[in-house]
């Protein structure tokens, strides 16, 4: 039987318990749904998130009013991820795409477009990457400029989770208030605006859809700003500081799966006259693969109730789950590979396809090595001030 024995931490509380109890059974419900399958990315996707939707599960990744509970987000991250990598994709995007709603939008903002993110009805999406501005957000080149009660976009965005897909995105724009992260803003974009379409399809290891956006002379109103000018680096540091640690749990449901289907598979796979499981080096494996994972949870679990008890802000927190979650994810996957031997590289085994899923989460909402320097500048600073 899986370890469960987290759900007992005090990081959380019983109504987070009584929702992984409610997620195992719905997932165990649901099986046959949240399977990898084949047939059209997008259509599953809708499928998907219509499925998350009338489940009541969407509710949790929006936020009309008091705030985002990021214990539950990563509980149901973590849950869908370790049943189908897609299924946590989709609650996923429809949380960051609309958490700078659910965190900076006005009331008719959030009533116009958080009942239908959370009933699976709409599909969101957030924008801010460009082909020179990944990492580097402050390098961003698209503009969006001022035209009476107006503003005009243009520019191009790249590596856009849901595009094509989403009903509605929420973009970063330059709008010259100051150089670099001070000049940005952020705005509500309905795919059907004029000026905006989507002119590429990338295809990445794990398929989930991603595009590029391509503003021109794209006209939305100054209402569809979010907070004020120049605060769109805000907008965004500020939805990342509560989704990046659901990164963390995403990576930890993938790797409790490679886990579990490690244990199954070491106990009955007979090497050399004796299980697998017998090997010392097997239970080297076994053994770094159960810390990692407990470290990993540890982490996570700990920015979560940071953020849930008032934390202002959990930057370094956050920065340490995702980091050392999506690293150890990965190993642990890796190791899980290894275990399996030949089936383990065998398209459509578990193991092969975490190994694919995992691969991004070290990328996107702050690749590692952006990780590793966010908390070193906290602790630089943290000292100083001492
Ligand atoms: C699957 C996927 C989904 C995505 N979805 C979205 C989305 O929905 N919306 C969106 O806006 N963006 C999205 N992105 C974009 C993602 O956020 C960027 O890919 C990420 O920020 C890295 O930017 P880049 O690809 O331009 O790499 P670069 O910025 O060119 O970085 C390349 C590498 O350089 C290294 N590096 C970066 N900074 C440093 C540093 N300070 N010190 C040392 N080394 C460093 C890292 O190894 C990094 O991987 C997605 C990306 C992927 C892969």
């Amino acid at each position: 039987m899986p370890d469960s024995s987290y759900r007992d931490w005090p990081f959380l509380a019983d109504e987070h318990r009584r929702l992984k109890t409610h997620l195992d059974e719905w997932c165990a419900g649901n099986a046959v749904s949240l399977e990898p399958g084949g047939g059209d990315l997008d259509e599953r996707c809708r499928e998907l998130v219509g499925l998350l939707g009338q489940a009541g599960w969407l509710n949790h990744a929006v936020a009309a009013t008091g705030g985002l509970d990021v214990r539950s987000l990563c509980l149901l991250r973590e849950g869908l991820a370790y049943h189908s990598g897609l299924a946590d994709f989709c609650f996923a995007m429809q949380g960051l795409g609309s958490g700078p709603i659910s965190l900076f939008g006005d009331p008719r903002m959030q009533a116009q477009w958080l009942p239908g993110i959370a009933a699976g009805e709409t599909v969101a999406a957030f924008a801010l990457s460009e082909k020179q501005a990944g990492s580097d957000v402050a390098a961003m080149s698209t503009r969006a400029e001022r035209d009476g009660d107006r503003f005009v976009l243009n520019g191009e965005k790249t590596w856009i989770s849901n595009a094509g897909v989403a009903d509605v995105y929420t973009v970063f724009a330059r709008t010259g208030e100051a150089p670099g992260a001070g000049g940005l803003s952020a705005f509500v974009v309905p795919a059907d605006t004029g000026g905006l379409s989507v002119t590429e399809r990338i295809d990445i290891i794990a398929p989930h859809p991603l595009g590029t956006l391509r503003f021109e002379d794209c006209s939305v109103p100054a209402a569809q700003m979010l907070a004020h000018p120049g605060q769109g680096f805000k907008v965004a540091m500020a939805t990342l500081d509560v989704f990046r640690t659901t990164v963390a749990a995403a990576a930890l449901g993938f790797a409790r799966r490679a886990y579990d289907e490690t244990l199954a598979h070491v106990l009955k796979r007979e090497l050399f006259g004796a299980p697998l499981a017998e090997l010392q080096m097997t239970q080297a494996s076994i053994a770094e693969m159960a810390l990692a994972i407990d470290a990993s949870a540890l982490l996570t679990y700990r920015s979560a109730w940071a953020k849930d008890r008032g934390q202002a802000r959990v930057t370094r927190e956050a920065a340490m789950a995702k980091l050392h979650a999506t690293e150890r994810a990965q190993w642990v996957i890796d190791r899980a590979v290894q275990l399996f031997g030949g089936q383990g590289v065998t398209s459509g085994h578990p193991a092969e396809r975490l190994y694919r899923e995992i691969r991004a989460l070290r990328i996107y909402e702050g690749a590692s090595e952006v990780q590793k320097v966010i908390i070193a500048r906290h602790e630089y600073r943290q000292f100083a001030a001492d």
